[in-house]
């Protein structure tokens, strides 16, 4: 005799379904009922697969260089910091200062082409897979699921009244969350505060700013992955609005192949179901208790999907032990789907007009910045005239102009530099011509030019200041400023 399939167990027995939403009739609005939908709590169930092990993946990858990177040193000072205080950028060996900042605008230009890129062709990777949003909340399930149980034990728990284990499970749980919450917090900080000052710094309670951000981030971080969840992706996240507007017919989403799926229906395992009049899905709801966005992909593409594919896993978990090919939830495209592609049409599909521009557009940006740092001199000069004292003779018959010049020094070495005038016949540099400045520091210095009287006309003429590194060939920055000469 066949086994009859039953609906995959939940905590009452009874096949789940998802709660049909509350209309509002508008009378009742009036009366001063509440205008919104009241917030259902998800539970997601969880489970194995492809989808799901990439998700750990990728919260293990984001959270090994989110969590340790701020402790890496190179040459004896921490390798990432935004060192906001100091107005020094440390990016791995690189030192950029406040005029630099073309770089960061340039590298949140390419980071916004490449989520476009990556939206287009592949729908809403970065929000099922690299979101923090999402990455904290897979920690923070996996820390519930360890105190409290798979879903039909929460729910549970939900349910039964206050007593010692309901205390222990939810206050392990809440104590677990804002540890994780707190390190979050200083990890984040600590990209902009050195970390291994920041950290004795908070444990000791000094350094009150550092102590407010620390807190604010792990109370984000709390509240977010916590309890708001899904609805930070549904209400809070301008991205996951406006991402539609890079979407087309050929780009992935995760799609419920309903010419496949329906009628849809509990059957006994091995039943001729196509002589029954019934598709492949079983209606066991296993990809709803999974979701964690609560949705049903069987209703279509939905704004709350975040395409974490781990309603495929469970699907095709349960197509293995029906005995159904695997796929009837799947990674496809509109026309994919329309048209019955197979894995190479879509994969075709790919170099699309719309991709090769996203495509051309990040690779040109992304070498020029990457050739204009290569390029870059690690020596800034800036020069400011002396206002007060803007022109005058001085002993020898010469013409004297005042000036003060910050000498930016973005290497990791101590540096001598020798300073040079040019632009006028004669004009020389008549303060000290050598400058010493320490590594990664910025130095201010007078400086006094002098030209012969009567080699240049009365009036304003542009000149060039010089810096030269003593023994390192090419390390040198010229700045443009301007001599004046009284009538
Ligand atoms: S689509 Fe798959 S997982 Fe979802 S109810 Fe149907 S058979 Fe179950
Ligand atoms: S419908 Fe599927 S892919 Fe979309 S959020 Fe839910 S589980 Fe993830």
């Amino acid at each position: 005799m066949s086994e009859r399939t039953k609906p995959l167990p939940d905590e009452t027995g009874r096949t789940p379904r998802p709660a049909p939403r509350k209309v509002i009739p508008i009378a009742q609005e009036a009366e001063g009922t509440p205008l919104f939908e009241a917030r259902r709590k998800i539970q997601p169930r969880s489970i194995a697969g492809r989808f799901a092990r990439w998700r750990w993946a990728l919260v293990w990858l984001t959270q090994l260089f989110f969590y340790g990177v701020p402790w890496l040193q190179i040459h004896g000072r921490q390798a990432l910091l935004f060192d906001l205080e100091q107005r020094r950028f440390y990016i791995f060996g690189w030192l950029l200062y406040p005029q630099d900042f073309i770089y960061l605008a340039v590298l949140l230009i390419v980071s916004a082409l490449a989520l476009f890129l990556f939206t287009t062709v592949a729908g809403r990777l970065w929000c099922g897979f690299s979101c923090p949003q999402t990455v904290y909340t897979e920690i923070f399930m996996w820390v519930e699921r360890r105190l409290e149980g798979d879903r039909s034990a929460r729910l549970r728990l939900d349910a039964s009244g206050w007593g010692l284990e309901k205390l222990a499970r939810r206050g392990g749980k809440h104590a677990l969350w804002l540890l994780i919450a707190l390190w979050t917090g200083l990890s984040f900080v600590g990209y902009f505060v050195p970390i291994r000052s920041l950290l004795p710094e908070v444990l000791a309670f000094t350094g009150p700013w550092q102590i407010f951000w620390v807190l604010f981030y792990a109370l984000a971080t709390y509240g977010n992955a916590g309890f708001l969840r899904e609805q930070v992706c549904k209400h809070m996240c301008p991205y996951a609005r406006f991402q539609s507007a890079m979407f087309d017919r050929d780009t992935l989403i995760v799609t419920y192949d309903a010419a496949r799926g329906e009628a849809r229906g509990p059957r006994p395992k091995g039943l001729d179901h196509r002589a029954q009049g019934l598709g492949e899905c079983i209606d066991c709801t296993l990809c709803v208790q999974v979701c964690p966005a609560g949705i049903d992909i069987r209703d279509g593409l939905q704004y709350e999907c975040i395409g974490c594919g781990l309603c495929i896993d469970a699907c095709n978990s349960v197509m293995d032990r029906m005995h159904y090919p695997r796929g009837l939830i799947r990674l496809s495209t509109q026309n994919g789907m329309a048209r019955g592609w197979r894995q190479g049409e879509l994969v075709r599909r790919i170099l699309r007009p719309r991709v090769l521009v996203y495509g051309a557009a990040l690779a040109a940006i992304s070498t020029a910045m990457a050739a204009s740092l290569a390029l870059r001199t690690p020596l800034k000069l800036d020069v400011v005239r002396d206002r007060s004292t803007l022109s005058r003779i001085v002993g020898g018959g010469q013409i004297e102009n005042i000036y003060r010049i910050q000498i930016g020094n973005a290497t990791e070495r101590d540096q001598r530099y020798t300073l040079s005038a040019a632009g006028i016949e004669g004009l020389r540099v008549a303060s000290d011509t050598e400058v010493e400045v320490g590594a990664a520091q910025d130095r201010w210095v007078v400086v006094r030019l002098q030209a012969p009287y009567g080699a240049a006309q009365p009036g304003s003429h542009g000149v060039e200041i010089t810096a030269a590194a003593v023994g390192e060939a090419g390390l040198v920055q010229q700045a443009h400023t301007t001599f004046l000469v009284p009538r």
